[in-house]
């Protein structure tokens, strides 16, 4: 008899259950399991023993489901060393890699069933068999090679092709063919072409692509990627917007595909990468595997059995869930925007960082990563200083492209001197004026979405807030409601004070709601949109706005930060950054790096194919440091005084952060629970313990929050830091009074 030590996602140790050796049961296989009287669950196989645990009954592993095991080796190596680093069970990790197998029911399994699983096509074209012969094409050139030379080029490509590869019934993938689905749709609308779907090979030969050719610049940080990642280093990508970072990316996909390598790339959000994936899709037609959360749980759970069936040689664009995929050993792992902090999940366990995740597969996986921005989190950055990181630096655009010029315009000048409209100095409306002049777009960057994020009474001073988390409510003119940014909580607007019953209630502040009115006031001829979370609720919304822009429907487009993400809009020619001081004060100790980020990023929207590219930042601080490093564009020069600044004061990345959160809607009893946990923690930890203070947010969801940090300086051991806070967090948890108070744990907290 075996015995399977099984995992089952739940926050809880694993669990031992009997094999049947029929059962042909192996290490990483789903399986289903009977758990409490009447529950049954998918688990994962971790491990095999002969050994039998010492419980007095011990319930039978039910059913195999798969013909292969779900979960790799390396796949397991990652998930134990994830819930050991960020402090959660394998079953959490279990929980957010499989949601649809993680369902306490059997019944969710019927739905995957493995031959339902349709392999990825791929498009094929051939001529039309009348012009199939040498002759026939030739005379069909000469009669229209004069007028429509483009055409009869695609053609003559195809021909070629076929012949090249031998192809017995003329037909040849679309990805090598350099033609536009508009001119292949035309091909074949003229009775010219032919084309069918076929499954993707996946054999040696059938990974030839068409690859853009890289400039001398591009070609050299491509060599040194490879060079690194034949030293078993980590390469960090450091190149400017608009520098090509995505075409090198391209070389390296098609190297690892064509020695049947997976590849995992990881983007912030997908829906905003939409035009990245069209690349690589045209590219790598037929191969490309999204993964996001916008899926429904059981087409993740497809993909995910898809991949573990697979034998490699799989490309996948995802968020930092596609961490979790099965893929082989060796993999290419491309973190794009790798300073981006959406790749780490605070919100539930694991709370993991998909960055740092992707570093450690280049030990569990052997994976070959490569991580790339044009403005590199100072983590990445330090490595690459001390060498453990290959540096690969790309400092120009690529092409005509030229960076932008950045103007610092000092609003509180522009008000003295009457040069100020609304929210717009005179500086940034003059850009505008120009670039609307000469047919060319704009951006205007506002952190903010809504109307105002709060009215205030002129009267009393009375502002409305969430009753359940205690932050001022967001004035939202569309829907003409006041929201709460944290749990969506909505009033109606209040047309009186609720608390004098005056009329004088003043909107304070502005987002970009407000931005889209007063800019199409001052513009009336512009054509304006807006993209953020309100505008863009669908993802079909969302590509409107953005198609719309980029085909120059509309001139100006207000938005917030989704716009600093990788857009690449050839007709922006100004970008004005309206209140750059609340990106400069918000109290967290990224602030400044965040801040030339957001900054830096969004002007890489400005002037991408020509040299008129400016960049407009208003703001009141014109002298601070931050401002001097974004109008110089000197990352290195901020970099350095940043890390200057966090070494002195001992935050990451010369130390780690951990984070205890402690909830409970009772007050008192967690403000007794914060500190006996602080009390316990000192004995540990002595100075390194900070707190307990109330929360950021410091209530959320009907429940009072207070917070603890736990400095670890770089260079002690993690692992023993690890063991001593659960020793502490343990005499909170375990005791009777505290029973109800919930303690969160986020490893490297931000
Ligand atoms: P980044 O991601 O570094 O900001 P992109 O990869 O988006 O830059 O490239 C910017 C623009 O320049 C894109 O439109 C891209 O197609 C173009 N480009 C960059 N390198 C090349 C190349 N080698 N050949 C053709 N076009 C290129
Ligand atoms: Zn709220």
């Amino acid at each position: 008899m075996l015995y399977a030590q099984v995992v089952l996602p739940l926050a809880q140790p694993m669990y031992s259950f009997s094999v049947d050796e029929a059962l042909g049961v192996v290490e990483g296989d789903a399986v289903v399991v009977q758990f409490g009287p009447s529950r049954y669950y998918t688990g994962i196989v971790w491990s095999l023993s002969s050994e039998r645990p010492s419980y007095p009954r011990i319930k039978p592993i039910l059913k195999r489901l798969y013909s292969a095991p779900l979960l790799t080796p390396e796949a397991q190596r990652l998930w134990e060393w994830m819930a050991e680093y960020y402090m959660c069970s394998v079953g959490e990790v279990m929980r957010l890699a499989l949601p649809s197998l993680a369902k306490p029911s059997a019944t969710s399994l019927a739905a995957l069933d493995e031959r339902s699983i349709e392999p990825p096509m791929e498009s094929f074209v051939a001529l039309t068999p009348e012009l199939r012969t040498e002759e026939a094409l030739a005379a069909y050139a000469e009669q229209h090679s004069r007028r429509a030379p483009r055409r009869t080029a695609v053609m003559d490509r195809i021909a070629a092709l076929a012949i090249e590869r031998n192809a017995s019934d003329g037909f040849v993938p679309r990805r090598l063919v350099d033609a536009t689905a508009e001119q292949l749709a035309d091909l074949r609308k003229r009775g010219l072409v032919l084309s069918e779907q076929r499954p993707v090979e996946r054999s040696h030969s059938a990974t030839e692509f068409l690859l853009p050719t890289l400039s001398e610049a591009q070609a050299h940080a491509l060599a040194a990627i490879r060079k690194a990642h034949s030293d078993n280093k980590v390469a960090l990508l450091h190149g400017v917007t608009g520098s090509g970072k995505t075409e090198i990316y391209v070389h390296l996909i098609a190297d690892a595909l064509a020695a049947g390598r997976d590849v995992v790339m990881l983007v912030p959000e997908i829906v905003i990468t939409s035009q990245l994936i069209e690349r690589l899709e045209r590219i790598f037609e037929g191969r490309t595997t999204t993964y996001h959360s916008r899926l429904t749980a059981l087409r993740r759970g497809q993909t995910f059995l898809r991949l573990a069936l697979a034998r490699g040689g799989e490309l996948v664009v995802g968020v930092r869930s596609s961490l979790f995929l099965p893929v082989h050993r060796g993999a290419l792992v491309i973190v794009d925007e790798e300073h981006d902090p959406s790749f780490k999940q605070s919100d539930m366990q694991p709370r993991y960082n998909a960055r740092d995740m992707a570093v450690v597969m280049s030990k569990t996986h052997a994976a070959k990563v490569v991580l790339g921005s044009a403005t590199p989190a100072l983590e990445s950055y330090l490595n690459a200083l001390a060498g453990k990181y290959a540096y690969v630096e790309l400092k120009e655009r690529w092409g005509e492209g030229v960076l932008p010029e950045v103007i610092v315009s000092d609003t509180i000048r522009s008000v003295k001197r009457g040069e100020r409209k609304t929210h717009f100095n005179f500086d940034l409306l003059n850009h505008i004026s120009r670039s609307l002049a000469a047919g060319e777009q704009a951006i205007l960057f506002q952190n903010r979405r809504g109307y105002a994020p709060y009215l205030q009474c002129r009267t009393c001073g009375y502002s409305p807030r969430c009753p359940h988390c205690n932050v001022t409510l967001t004035e939202h003119r569309a829907t003409r409601r006041m929201e709460c940014h944290y749990c969506g909580y909505t009033i109606e607007r209040p047309q009186v004070c609720p608390n004098c019953e005056t009329q004088d209630i003043a909107t304070m502040g502005f987002g970009t709601e407000k931005v889209e009115e007063e800019i199409s006031r001052l513009f009336p001829e512009a054509r304006v949109d807006r993209l953020d979370g309100d505008t863009s609720t669908s993802e079909r919304a969302f590509k409107q706005i953005v198609h719309r822009f980029e085909s120059r429907e509309t001139d100006i487009l207000v938005g917030t930060q989704i716009l600093t993400k990788g857009f690449d809009f050839a007709g922006v020619t100004t970008v004005g950054i309206l209140n750059a001081d609340n990106l400069l004060t918000t109290p967290d100790f990224r602030a400044s790096e965040r801040a030339f980020q957001l900054m830096m990023q969004v002007a890489g929207r400005a002037g991408r194919r020509n040299d008129r590219g400016r960049v407009v930042v208003q703001t009141s601080q014109p002298k601070h440091p931050v401002i001097q490093y974004v109008a110089s564009g000197d990352y290195h020069a901020m970099a350095r005084t940043e890390l200057a600044e966090r070494e002195a004061f001992g935050y990451p990345p010369y130390a780690h952060l951990i984070r205890l959160t402690l909830s409970n809607a009772d007050y008192e009893l967690l403000r007794h629970a914060s500190h006996a946990l602080a009390e316990a923690m000192r004995r540990k930890f002595g100075a390194r313990v900070m707190g307990p203070v109330s929360a950021a947010r410091e209530m959320l969801r009907g429940e009072h929050r207070s917070e603890l940090m736990l400095k670890i300086e770089s260079g002690a051991s993690m692992s023993r830091a690890r063991k001593l806070l659960r020793e502490a967090i343990a005499v909170v948890a375990e005791a009777k009074e505290y029973k109800s108070v919930k303690i969160y744990v986020d490893v490297d907290a931000s």
